[in-house]
């Protein structure tokens, strides 16, 4: 068996590899897709140290790194099942294979939940972002809108509005979903225009972005606002339908976690966006990934026999 498995490879998983085999012990990682979401990203500039890269740069970077090591790497693996033990955990994957461990890490990460209209998915990365945090500061003095009126939906248009020209806001309800605190603040903004009850029909451009269509879902109406920029904020969706039932999740599918990683489950440990940790991000997930390491280390030298 493992000492440590490590089911995904993005910059957690990664991260804990790295970790875990400095150690000396028996580590493995299984992974649908190494690089994770960072495959999809353009470019990166928030990764403290490298100033500038892009993302399929990154992945290959964070492979090379764990190749370096001694570490069992099973890419193309997808994880069905979780399966705690006595003194083993088994993971159960899709192609029929069991792997078991003493020690297992989940960092199977998140997706962003798309809004599925004509154009989100042509220009992506030409106009069309998920994360305001990274991709923010590109659209400085532009025209943006974000899509979704939840509480992400609001902090980004918040957080956009001091950085961009003018921030719309479309939300398909009737009224925002935001705490009332942060909606107070968004209301305070005088580059900020909120727009309800609004269903996005298409987001339109050339070769990038020039726009975005909504339906006043009211007077069945369609309206057009020309900018450069929008930010998908419907959700962000951890990939652990995998382990319902088999650990404790939050209301939102989130693995709950302690400050060292720890699991509900003895020898499970967590890192990264799948967690309950807030703030999803590349730093994040990789220091979250050496923590869960170092907490299943120090798991298996309290819990194995010498
Ligand atoms: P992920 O990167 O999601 O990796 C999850 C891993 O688990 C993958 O290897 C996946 O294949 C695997 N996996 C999933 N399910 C299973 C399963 N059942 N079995 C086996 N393997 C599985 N952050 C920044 O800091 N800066 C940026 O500029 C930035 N830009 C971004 C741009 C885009 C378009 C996106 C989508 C995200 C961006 N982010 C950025 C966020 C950042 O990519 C994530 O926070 C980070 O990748 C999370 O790392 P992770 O290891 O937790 O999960």
């Amino acid at each position: 068996p493992f000492d440590v498995l490590i089911v995904g490879g993005g910059p957690a998983g990664a991260a804990a590899a790295v970790y875990a085999a400095r150690k000396g012990i028996r580590t493995g990682i299984a992974s649908e897709r190494f690089g994770g979401q960072v495959l999809d990203t353009l470019g990166i500039e928030n990764f403290v140290s490298v100033k500038e890269t892009e993302g399929p740069k990154f992945a290959l970077a964070l492979e090379e790194h764990v190749r370096h090591y001694d570490v069992d790497i099973m890419n193309l693996q997808r994880a069905k099942a979780l399966v705690p033990g006595k003194d083993l955990v088994e993971v159960r994957l899709e192609s029929g294979a069991s792997l078991k461990a003493k020690t297992v890490i989940l960092s199977t990460g998140a997706r962003w939940r798309n809004v599925n209209v004509p154009g989100e998915n042509e220009f992506k990365n030409k106009g069309v972002a998920y994360c305001p945090h990274c991709d923010g500061p590109l659209y400085k003095g532009k025209r943006v809108a974000v899509i979704g009126g939840g509480n992400s939906g609001v902090e980004a248009a918040i957080d956009l509005a001091g950085i961009v020209k003018h921030v719309t806001l479309v939300e398909f309800d009737t009224k925002l979903r935001a705490d009332e605190v942060l909606q107070r603040k968004l209301r305070s903004l005088a580059n900020v225009t909120v727009i309800m009850n609004a269903q996005t029909t298409e987001i339109t451009g050339t070769d990038k972005v020039n726009g975005l269509t909504y339906k006043d879902r009211s007077s069945g109406e369609e309206h057009r606002v020309e900018l450069e920029g929008v930010f998908v904020q419907i959700g962000l969706v951890p990939n652990t339908e995998w382990l319902k039932g088999a650990l404790e999740l939050s209301r939102h599918g989130e693995i709950v976690v302690d400050e060292r990683g720890q699991t509900s489950v003895p020898g499970v440990f967590a890192a990264g966006d799948a967690t309950t940790v807030p703030f999803k991000q590349i730093i994040i997930a990789a220091g979250d990934g050496a923590k869960a390491a170092l907490g299943a280390f120090d798991h298996l030298i309290r819990t194995s026999a010498p």
